[in-house]
């Protein structure tokens, strides 16, 4: 079994650098490397799209960076859609023929991803092409990964079944897994961009100090489903939570009369509002 292309992006680890970004372009803009792609523009073409997201509301945010490329599908309906001009590599690299696919544009659409784009200039549909020209002259990384400074992007030529075990053991998801496309693009710690948190401060009325060490617990229909302890700020956050959902927030000192909140955390996560514990 041969081994194939594969890339982790570790959400907790992207910040925004835009090393990857850079890279891509350098590498491909002002370059043809046929036979995988004619020179990609200087504007209007994001082969690497990085998305980004707040989570919770002040004094607590954290803003994620989701990083995307062309996630190199093992069931591509781009492949479908393009009578032959765009195809698989048995390494899994999927590639526009920039010869066979010149002057249709129709196949933008075709990629639920949104990882295709249209040249003008050439007219031609273009894409990420996971850096085939170089994997072919063994390079063992493509230049956005090698550009990476965190490791946030970490490129793996694995046999499929080495790959599976990775997923399983580092708890890997892919985007839009509904797509049914089976990716080769996955993501550590998915739930920064699909799950929410929610947060929030104590502190003890009688003083004014921050509530350390208080126990928090968050409930869902009569059942706890986490708990946290606040820090020497007062705070917690709790994460991995259902958007939409709601959930009761149950706060306790000892020496101080318990207090519940409700919080129905949006897809914007949410930070509560400081509470007050009050002598027992
Ligand atoms: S992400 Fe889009 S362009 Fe890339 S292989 Fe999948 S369907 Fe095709
Ligand atoms: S180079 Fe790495 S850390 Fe910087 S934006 Fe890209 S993936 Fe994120």
């Amino acid at each position: 079994m041969a081994k194939k292309w594969n890339m982790v992006i570790d959400l907790a680890l992207c910040n925004d650098c835009n090393c990857c970004f850079m890279a891509d372009k350098d590498e491909f803009t002002g370059n043809d490397w046929a036979p995988f792609s004619v020179a990609q523009p200087w504007e209007g073409a994001r082969w690497l799209e990085i998305e980004r997201k707040e989570r919770g509301q002040f004094p607590q945010i954290q803003v994620v960076h989701k990083p995307g490329i062309c996630m190199h599908c093992d069931a591509a309906p781009c492949v479908d859609a393009s009578a032959g001009a765009i195809y698989k590599r048995e390494d899994g690299i999927v590639i526009i023929d920039p010869v066979k696919a010149k002057g249709n544009e129709a196949l933008v659409d075709s990629c639920p991803y949104g990882a295709i784009s249209w040249n003008a200039d050439a007219g031609v549909a273009q894409k990420c092409t996971g850096c085939a020209h170089l994997v072919d002259q063994g390079w063992t990384q493509p230049r956005c990964s090698q550009a990476c400074p965190t490791g946030a992007m970490q490129f793996v030529m694995a046999e499929d079944a080495e790959m599976a075990a990775r997923v399983a053991a580092d708890g890997l998801e892919v985007s839009k897994p509904e797509l049914g496309t089976t990716p080769r693009v996955y993501y550590k710690n998915m739930y920064r961009w699909t799950k929410v948190f929610v947060a929030g401060s104590a502190y003890f009325a009688d003083n004014g100090d921050c509530a350390e060490g208080c126990e928090v617990t968050i409930s869902k229909d009569g059942a706890a489903v986490a708990t946290a302890v606040t820090n020497n700020y007062g705070d917690f956050l709790v994460d991995k939570l259902e958007p939409g959902a709601e959930y009761t927030v149950a706060i306790q000192a000892a020496g101080y009369k318990p207090v519940e909140r409700k919080a129905a955390p949006t897809a914007a996560s949410l930070t509560l509002p400081a509470v007050a514990l009050e002598k027992a």
